[in-house]
């Protein structure tokens, strides 16, 4: 027989206070649920946007489309946005929706189990034990910070930190730095740290096809005008979303009209940096889209700064303060920095995640991660993935990917509650199916096409990347079939 005391502590646990967190959260509440908690392993909210803290740190996403549609914002200074106004905005999101008295500060994840008798989770966090119904993961697709794994690393006697958890106290003017990688955190910090340094050691395994930077600040008077006429706004937000939507055509669908594409890169190259030893190091070898495009304007010139050296030679070791290149070369530094990634594929989280009969997702995901629409994990009753498997843009805005999630996450509780289930989960037949759908359209994808990127599992597979428009994923999210789902009918336990 059913008691209060058999209720869980909440109807609902959200993991981390990022954009797909608060988003979350801030659903739940207009709908009148009270009953949840947002548990997060810091003392702030902004999940990516309050680690990332480098000089320089911005969105290469358009600010009025890198933003909710339902919490718009008049005020974005620039085209692209930088760190502390993204920030900013996070923390007003928190504070302006009530969201503040439910997170619980420093409560980091160590383990979430599944109780199949209670049909609840059990999540024990560095702040103690939680129960929910349900668990909403808001924790990110690119949150734990990768260090590579070069011979000799853990002895480096400098200072070493990753891009992600910038070290501020430590005062680079004048120092030797040198930076491991040159994805997209690199080529926003190296143009800002080049001037302080006294010398930079860039080392660069694989090219970037970099575009130019077409940013511009917001004047009062559009400012103004998207204030009071909230129509303008959003036709901006338009325009800029169907831009970029339009690339779709070429990343998946006819991936040879990312030619034209890569002119545009060419060009930026052959106008930014002179034909010669230089031009041919930075020029990629796999067509444009293969891994994620950059923007920038300061890349290439920094990198012609007299006190920066370009190396292509691979990493061989580090011995105390040395960094050892491949050919033999010997180069001293102070301060390492890597801006070497995330496990993006591989999430850490998963290994602490038990599902029915103690299933440790990481096992279930052991030849890649997969889920439905990103968002549903067979064996993983009343888990809920945001920016899950799959779900991931190589030229679009992710608070889209999000949004829809959200509202899919929505129906799916509301179905819950119309069928009196305490449990909900994916049919393993509908996932598979699902996925191998996914994977036949990735293999016909740019990013199939021979280079080695974080949007691939060791295996090969594709797991990071929706492969078509973003809004045939918010189809494929409203268009709500019982049957995709199995239901527990047992009456609910819980007050
Ligand atoms: P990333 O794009 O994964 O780049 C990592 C870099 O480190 C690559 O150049 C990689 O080389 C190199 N690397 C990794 N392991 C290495 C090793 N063992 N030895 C030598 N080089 C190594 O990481 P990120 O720059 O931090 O960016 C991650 C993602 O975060 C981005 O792609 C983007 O989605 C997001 N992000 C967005 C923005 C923005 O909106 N502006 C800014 C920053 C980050 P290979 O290419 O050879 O693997």
């Amino acid at each position: 027989m059913a008691t209060p005391l058999d209720a869980p502590d909440f109807e609902v646990a959200i993991l981390g206070t990022g954009f797909a967190g608060l988003c979350m959260a801030i659903k739940l509440r207009e709908t009148g649920e009270r009953r949840f908690v947002l548990l997060e392993r810091a003392t702030d909210v902004g999940g990516t946007w309050r680690d990332n803290t480098y000089p320089g740190a911005a969105c290469d996403v358009p600010s009025h489309l890198y933003s909710l549609s339902f919490a718009p914002n008049a005020e974005w200074s620039r085209t692209y946005p930088t760190q502390p106004e993204l920030l900013r905005y996070l923390r007003s999101l928190a504070a302006d929706n009530g969201l503040l008295p439910h997170i619980r500060f420093e409560h980091r994840l160590e383990k979430a189990e599944w109780d199949g008798e209670k049909r609840w989770w059990r999540l024990t966090t560095t702040g103690g034990v939680v129960t929910a119904r349900k668990v909403v993961s808001g924790t990110g697709g690119l949150s734990e910070p990768k260090n590579p794994d070069i011979p000799g690393i853990e002895t480096f006697r400098g200072t070493m930190f990753h891009s992600s958890r910038w070290r501020h106290d430590v005062d680079l003017a004048g120092k030797r730095v040198a930076v491991i990688g040159t994805g997209a955190s690199s080529i926003q910090f190296v143009p800002e740290i080049a001037p302080v340094v006294a010398h930079l050691d860039v080392y660069q395994r694989t090219p970037n096809w970099i575009i130019p930077r077409r940013d511009r600040t917001y004047s009062e008077t559009t400012k103004t005008l998207f204030r009071t006429i909230p129509a303008l706004r959003e036709a901006h937000r338009k325009s800029i979303y169907w831009t970029h939507e339009a690339r779709v055509v070429g990343i998946v669908l006819h991936p040879a009209l990312m030619k034209g594409f890569q002119r545009l890169a060419e060009r930026h190259l052959k106008a930014q940096v002179p034909a010669g030893d230089l031009r041919r190091k930075v020029l990629p070898d796999y067509t444009i889209g293969c891994k994620r495009v950059l923007i920038s304007n300061a890349w290439y010139p920094a990198l012609q700064r007299p006190n920066v050296t370009l190396i292509t030679d691979g990493i061989a070791k580090i011995e105390g303060n040395t960094i050892v290149s491949t050919d033999g070369t010997r180069r001293e530094v102070d301060v390492l920095i890597l801006g070497t990634g995330f496990y993006a594929t591989e999430n850490p989280i998963s290994s602490s995640i038990r599902g029915r009969d103690g299933l440790l997702l990481s096992e279930a995901w052991k030849d890649g991660e997969e889920a439905y629409l990103g968002t549903l994990v067979k064996d993983f009753p009343n888990f809920f993935f945001i920016v899950g498997p799959n779900t991931g843009l190589g030229h679009s805005s992710m608070i889209y990917m999000i949004e829809a999630q959200v509202a899919y996450i929505q129906s799916l509780f509301r179905h819950m509650v119309a069928a009196s289930a305490t449990t909900l989960e994916v049919s393993p037949v509908v996932q598979d199916a699902y996925n191998h759908e996914l994977q036949k359209k990735l293999k016909g994808s740019i990013w199939a096409t021979g280079c080695k990127s974080w949007y691939q599992h060791r295996s090969g597979k594709i797991t990071v990347l929706w492969p078509d428009f973003t809004f045939k994923f918010l189809e494929r999210t409203q268009a709500f079939q019982a049957s995709d789902y199995l239901l527990d009918h047992r009456h609910r336990q819980a007050a």
